[in-house]
C-alpha cells in the first residue's frame, strides 16, 4: 500500500499515536492463549504487513508497540503451537475463535445517498450513493469512489449486530452472552468474537453453514411454510417456535397487527384489502394453541403469502461478512490499538448493554485539542464529522477539533497544517 500522506502529516500522526500508546498501554487487549497468537502490524514507514510475530510475554508486545508505533495492529483469531512460524503448516493450527464482522459499507443505508459519491474517470458522469460496477453512461469500470461513515451508518451496523446476537446466536445457536467479545472496529463497524471451547475446532465448512443460516442463504421459503389446502383448516406455525419458522411467524403476526402501505406494494391492492378486513380474525387464529393460518392464506393467497415471507426473510437476515467468518486463519484488529485510517481506538464493549448505548461521537477519540488542516481531495460540501463541517474543495483550509482533523488526515483526505493542544 502506498501512503498518500506527506512527510509532515505522517510524522505528526505517528507522534500522536506514540503519545496515545505511551499513556494507554493498559488499554491494549490481551487475548486468551496470548502466547499462541500471531500478531501483525502495519507500520508508518514501511509498506506491507509485518506479520508472523509471536510474543511469549505481554511485556514484549507492549515494547514492540512502543518502539514501532504501528499504524494498524492485528492479532490472529486462531491459536497456534508456533505462531511465529512463517509457514502456515509449521504454525500448527490448534483452533480459532468464531468471528463475525459487520460493516456499514455492506448495509443498505439510505444515508449513503447523502454522503457517498462516485465519478466515472472516463466520461465524467457522476452520481450519489453506492457506486455502480460500471459507468451507466459509457460502460467504463474506471470509477472513482468517495465513501463515508456517518453516525447513522454506525447505528445501522450496531442494530445488525444486536439482531445477530439476540435473534440468532443466543436463541437458535445456543451461544452464551459470557462467551461474546464485542468490539468496535474503529472505523465502519463491529467485530464479534465467540470464544467458547466448542467453537475453536469448527472447520471452515462448518463456519460457512452458520453464515448461511444467519444470512438465509439457500433458504427455501416454500419448504418452511405450512402447505396450502383448498378445504379445511391450515395448521400454522407456533409463534414461540425457534429457528427461522418462528421468526417468520412472529414477523407476519407483527405486520398483520399493524398493516401498512409497504405490504400493499408487496401483495397487491385486493389481497391487501382482504388482509386489513380480516386482520382480527387472522391474529386470533395465529395465536391459538394450535395456530391456524386458514384466513391468512385465504386473504393473501399462496403466492401473496410467499412474496410477503420473502420480504420478511430479507428483513430478518443478517448482513455479516462471510469471508471473515469462514477464514480460520484470520488476522483481526487488536482492541485497544488505534485504527490507522481514523485515529479512533478499537474498543471492547462490555456486553449488549454497552453495545446498545454505543454511538459514533468525538468522545471516542483519546485526543484533545485543535488543528488546522488542508484538504487534499474534494469532500462533498454537506459532509459532517463529530458535529463539524468538513466539506470543501481540494486545497480548502479548515480549523477543526483534533479528533476530526486526525480522522481526515488518517483517511488521507487532508494534511496537517498545525496542531494546537
Ligand atoms: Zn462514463
Ligand atoms: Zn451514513
Amino acid at each position: 500500500m502506498k501512503f498518500g500522506m506527506n512527510v509532515k502529516s505522517k510524522n505528526l500522526l505517528k507522534s500522536l499515536f506514540r503519545q496515545y500508546y505511551r499513556r494507554n498501554m493498559d488499554r491494549i487487549f490481551i487475548p486468551k492463549n496470548f502466547a499462541n497468537r500471531e500478531f501483525a502490524f502495519q507500520l508508518f514507514d514501511k509498506q506491507g504487513m509485518v506479520r508472523h510475530l509471536g510474543f511469549e510475554k505481554v511485556e514484549e508486545l507492549r515494547n514492540f508497540i512502543l518502539e514501532n508505533v504501528p499504524r494498524h495492529a492485528y492479532y490472529s483469531t486462531a491459536i497456534y503451537i508456533l505462531p511465529s512460524a512463517s509457514d502456515m503448516d509449521e504454525k500448527g493450527w490448534l483452533g480459532a475463535e468464531l468471528v463475525f464482522d459487520i460493516d456499514a459499507d455492506h448495509l443498505d443505508t439510505p444515508c449513503k445517498y447523502e454522503h457517498d459519491r462516485w465519478k466515472c474517470l472516463n466520461c465524467g458522469f457522476e452520481g450519489a450513493g453506492p457506486p455502480p460496477d460500471k459507468c451507466p453512461k459509457c460502460g467504463s469500470q474506471n470509477i472513482e469512489k468517495f465513501t463515508w461513515v456517518c453516525e447513522k451508518c454506525i447505528e445501522a451496523a450496531k442494530n445488525e449486530l444486536i439482531k445477530l446476537i439476540e435473534e440468532f446466536l443466543i436463541p437458535d445457536l445456543g451461544f452464551k452472552v459470557s462467551d461474546l467479545l464485542i468490539v468496535f472496529s474503529g472505523h465502519r463497524g463491529f467485530h464479534l468474537h465467540i470464544q467458547c471451547e466448542d467453537c475453536l475446532k469448527l472447520t471452515s465448512e462448518e463456519r460457512r453453514e452458520i453464515v448461511d443460516y444467519v444470512k438465509a442463504i439457500g433458504l427455501k421459503v416454500e419448504l418452511l411454510l405450512p402447505k396450502y389446502k383448498r378445504r379445511g383448516e391450515i395448521i400454522g406455525i407456533d409463534l414461540g417456535e425457534k429457528g427461522w419458522r418462528g421468526k417468520i411467524a412472529r414477523k407476519i403476526f407483527e405486520k398483520v397487527s399493524l398493516p401498512n402501505e409497504s405490504i400493499r406494494e408487496i401483495v397487491g391492492d385486493k389481497a391487501y384489502t382482504r388482509l386489513v378486513e380480516n386482520s382480527e380474525k387472522i391474529i386470533r387464529e395465529m395465536s391459538e394453541t394450535t395456530p391456524k393460518w386458514t384466513t391468512l392464506y385465504k386473504s393473501l393467497g399462496s403466492k401473496g403469502l410467499t412474496k410477503l415471507v420473502k420480504t420478511i426473510v430479507d428483513e430478518i437476515k443478517c448482513s455479516v461478512d462471510e469471508k471473515v467468518t469462514i477464514d480460520t486463519h484470520r488476522l483481526i484488529r487488536l482492541p485497544g490499538s488505534l485504527h490507522g485510517k481514523t485515529g479512533l481506538p478499537v474498543i471492547t464493549l462490555k456486553g449488549i448493554g454497552e453495545l446498545e448505548k454505543f454511538e459514533l461521537k468525538p468522545e471516542l477519540s483519546p485526543f484533545k485539542g485543535e488543528a488546522s488542516i488542508k484538504l487534499t481531495k474534494d469532500i462533498p460540501s454537506n459532509l459532517r464529522l463529530f458535529g463539524e463541517n468538513v466539506g470543501g474543495r481540494k486545497g480548502t483550509k479548515l480549523k477543526l477539533s483534533l479528533p476530526t482533523a486526525i480522522y481526515l488526515v488518517a483517511r488521507e483526505l487532508a494534511e496537517f497544517e498545525e496542531i494546537r493542544k
